[in-house]
């Protein structure tokens, strides 16, 4: 969306095809890190996002047992906006389409699912899609995929998947929030249980960390004991558990860290989980998806406005994202392994903080690194393609 929005907004003419009738999907993250919210503000945007509802978190912490640590703090970062907002990203999408939506060049097809590529000659020409009006041939100088982790662009593209593995599940529930609950989002372990909450004003998101497969014996032990081993992680939650009447109310959602060997392949780029897959691990996942947008955009946008050859620049994109997107996953798959699975492990109560936690809760200095790597990012982008239309 972000990229067929600056493409738009720079004159070529762009179609984005999205499977599903809304945005309204539950699986996506709530995280606007400050990275993107500077990209608002170089776009001028930034005011009228802000207007929508929407939370401000300038710190991230965690509670392990009862001791809260605060592990990101954003409040020194060197942008406008000094820390995450949260906004479901069903709004957010709403927000860049509707901006979008002001230049001719951008067109939206919503219930259109991408099902093949259209090889020509070995190159992508297009894609045929299911509608409502039934199967469709949208061709183009260039198609992205920008289809998420399950991506089928990339699947029919013959692209090869490198899995760094993901030793995690999450379960994805919702649980009514009181005026009294604590306000912050936290991640919270306690007695090998991991949970994060995110506050959507009347209702928690919560996010249930469970081993890879371990969802058919979680099931197996029945879901008053599920229940208990929530109300034990968020004792806040006692006696609201019960909400969650049946398994149909939890949803399982696997989580994959991987990434393609190559991006692109002639009339074809892939950006987003599509070309490197996410841990929600640091909340990141949606700004590098955002940023490889971004420089997409800064350096296709000018040879498909010239409608110059565009096959010998797709592999920049990959040479400029891979370093940002190498060292973000690697450290997801360290904190997988240093810091999840051992939590999972652990059921008795901690003794002690953990050494990297224990330098943060005395050095609060120290929170201004993982503040920089969550709410900026490696390499973050600007904005350099132009506003060359009347839009606005
Ligand atoms: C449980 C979980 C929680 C997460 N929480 C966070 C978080 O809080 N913060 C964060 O930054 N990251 C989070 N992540 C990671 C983040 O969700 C992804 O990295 C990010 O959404 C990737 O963005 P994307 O645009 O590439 O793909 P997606 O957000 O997956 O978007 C892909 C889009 O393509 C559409 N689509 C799919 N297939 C087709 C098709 N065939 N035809 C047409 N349209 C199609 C989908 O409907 C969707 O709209 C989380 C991941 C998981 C698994």
């Amino acid at each position: 969306m972000i990229l067929g929005f600056l493409l738009a907004r720079a004159g070529v003419e762009v179609v984005v095809l999205e499977k599903h009738a809304d945005f309204l999907r539950d699986f996506r993250g709530d995280t606007i890190h400050p990275s993107t919210l500077e990209l608002l503000y170089e776009l001028g945007l930034l005011d009228r996002f802000l207007q929508r509802h929407h939370q401000e978190l300038p710190q991230v912490g965690v509670v392990i047992d009862d001791i809260s640590v605060t592990v990101a703090d954003f409040r020194h970062l060197p942008v406008h906006c000094k820390f995450i907002a949260l906004m479901p990203q069903w709004d957010f999408l709403n927000f860049i389409s509707e901006s979008a939506q002001v230049y001719p060049q951008f067109k939206l097809h919503m219930e259109t699912e991408v099902t093949d590529l259209i090889i020509e000659s070995d190159r992508v020409a297009g894609v045929r899609a299911k509608t409502p009006g039934g199967i469709r041939e949208f061709r183009a100088a260039l198609t992205i995929g920008a289809d998420g982790r399950h991506s089928t662009v990339r699947k029919q593209a013959g692209f090869e998947v490198i899995d760094l593995g993901a030793p995690i599940d999450v379960l994805w529930m919702r649980i009514s929030r009181q005026p009294s609950d604590p306000h912050q989002t936290l991640g919270r372990f306690r007695a090998g249980k991991l949970l994060v909450t995110l506050d959507r004003d009347d209702y928690w998101q919560c996010a249930y960390i469970i081993p890879k497969g371990g969802f058919p014996a979680i099931q197996q032990n029945g879901l008053p004991a599920f229940r208990a081993g929530i109300e034990t992680v968020a004792p806040f939650l006692r006696g609201r558990t019960a909400e969650l009447r049946d398994w149909s109310d939890i949803k399982l959602l696997s989580v994959a860290v991987d990434r393609v060997r190559h991006w692109s392949r002639a009339g074809l780029l892939c950006i987003g989980d599509s070309a490197h897959a996410m841990s929600p691990v640091g909340g990141v996942g949606i700004n590098l998806a955002i940023q490889d947008a971004v420089a997409a955009a800064n350096i296709l946008a000018q040879p498909l406005l010239r409608h110059a050859p565009i096959d010998a620049e797709l592999h920049r994109v990959q040479e400029r994202r891979t370093f940002p997107t190498r060292i973000t996953q690697g450290f997801q798959v360290f904190a997988h392994k240093r810091f999840i699975r051992p939590a999972l492990a652990t059921k008795a109560p901690i003794k002690r903080l953990p050494f990297l936690l224990a330098l943060f809760k005395r050095f609060p200095i120290l929170r201004r690194l993982p503040a920089r790597m969550i709410g900026l990012g490696f390499r973050p982008e600007h904005i350099h393609t132009p506003n060359t239309n009347s839009g606005r």
